[in-house]
């Protein structure tokens, strides 16, 4: 069969061959250091000159001026809502563009969880750069050539939605794009679908697994025949725990992985490898940090910051953005050989509930119920007074006071159990939503 060669780079590459880009993916530390040097001194350049009005007004204004590259950590950040701000002010699109509607190859917006959208612009340079490092992505997770990969993925403007079709079709992967099961005639003829086709990965968020299992026993059929042997791509961050993970695995007779991306960033995508050690930053693309929230300082690595990214050799320039996740990461070296920064993401910043000046992500919560049925449950914090109390919503029957225990063990500070009927917490067929 031919294959037009523009289209499928994936018969350049042996299904044996380990990396997708080894020349990327594997630049030694100093080289790589350099490439980042070079691309943010790039950025810099056009912020200046283009100019790019927000980011001059920015930097103008905290003494930086266009003909010295400064300290990555004395740049100031910018966040979602700084572009809000700016699009408001600046209507339709804002002057914090590179990249117009008009010079724009691909367009997708971020998900609507809160405020109003906001559009993501593709210039050229970011859709290649989107395929390759998707395409690397695919390629890490374990697919090659010939395997079928399906996710109930949102289609539309869905970020991913962008370029999906193109690098899956670059790695010579299948890919079967379902759609989100917003109900369960959906999900049964998912399944059914999976049934016939039998894919070699999943891509998939929890809840969307609860829904699926529900749907295959509503079939008579055991969900994990469709996942043995397989790969599936878990969008949970209690995957990022080592208990819940091979819980897991060993459910499902599967190998899982964990992947990170945002969709104010074009094309940023990034997986774990064989080894689970936490998922390779594409380092060529993005520079990556991890930093102090209040100073912006970067932090030591291990320690628990927002996640900051600046993007280099892309149309769409981001410089310093705080995409306000907590995050850590890891440059020791990986067993698989691939070089520069790993990282794991452990929850939004805004959904850490601080309490006694320690923060409690869900995923802590969720960790610390893992090994005891893994319930669904809600965190808020109540205000009475001056004092506040942690409490924590969870489905099942067993005693409240069994659950504090565990929870005020596990989290290091008092917490309040309130036990409700299982199956009375809403199951969100992509995201769930566990703060309130
Ligand atoms: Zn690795």
């Amino acid at each position: 069969m031919h294959r037009a060669e523009n289209l499928v780079r994936a018969t350049d590459l042996s299904r044996t061959d380990r990396f997708w880009n080894e020349a990327a993916e594997t630049m030694p530390e100093e080289a790589l250091r350099a490439h980042q040097e070079r691309g943010l001194a790039e950025v810099w350049h056009r912020i200046w000159n283009e100019p790019i009005p927000f980011y001059t007004r920015r930097y103008s204004d905290a003494g930086l001026r266009s003909g010295q590259v400064p300290d990555l950590d004395a740049i100031p950040r910018t966040t979602k809502n700084d572009l809000r701000a700016d699009e408001a002010a600046n209507p339709p699109f804002g002057s914090h563009r590179s990249v117009g509607l008009d010079q724009a190859v691909r367009i997708s917006k971020t998900t609507g969880t809160s405020g109003r959208p906001v559009f993501t612009l593709m210039g050229e340079r970011d859709l290649e750069a989107a395929i390759e490092m998707q395409a690397r992505t695919t390629w890490t997770l374990g697919l090659r050539p010939g395997d079928r990969f399906t996710h109930p993925w949102p289609g539309g403007l869905y970020v991913s939605a962008a370029f999906t079709n193109f690098f899956y079709t670059r790695t010579g992967v299948l890919e079967i794009p379902v759609g989100p099961p917003a109900t369960p005639d959906e999900a049964r003829e998912h399944v059914e679908l999976w049934q016939l086709l039998r894919p070699h990965g999943f891509m998939l968020t929890m809840s969307q697994l609860q829904i699926y299992v529900d749907a295959a026993d509503a079939l008579g059929a055991d969900f994990t025949d469709l996942t043995a042997g397989t790969t599936v791509s878990l969008y949970d961050l209690s995957m990022n725990l080592p208990g819940p993970r091979t819980r897991m695995e060993k459910l499902l007779g599967c190998r899982i992985r964990t992947q990170s991306g945002a969709g104010d960033i074009p094309g940023f995508g990034a997986a774990e490898c064989e080894y689970g050690t936490g998922v390779h930053v594409p380092n060529d693309y993005l520079i990556v940090q991890v930093v102090d929230p209040v100073t912006g300082r970067s932090l030591r690595e291990g320690e628990m910051g927002h996640l900051v990214v600046t993007t280099i050799g892309l149309d769409a320039n981001l410089v310093r953005f705080d995409l306000e996740d907590l995050a850590t990461l890891d440059s020791s070296p990986c067993p698989c050989g691939r070089t520069g920064t790993r990282m794991r993401v452990w929850g939004r910043s805004s959904e850490a509930l601080t309490f006694d000046g320690v923060p409690v992500l869900p995923v802590h919560v969720q960790g610390a119920l893992d090994e005891h049925g893994a319930p669904e449950f809600q965190v808020h914090l109540e205000e009475s007074g001056t004092a506040g109390r942690l409490i924590v919503s969870v489905e099942g029957t067993r005693p409240a006071a069994e659950i504090e225990d565990l929870l005020t063990g596990a989290l290091g500070v008092p917490v309040t159990a309130r036990m409700i009927e299982p199956g009375s917490l809403p199951r969100a067929a992509f995201k769930p939503r566990r703060t309130g």
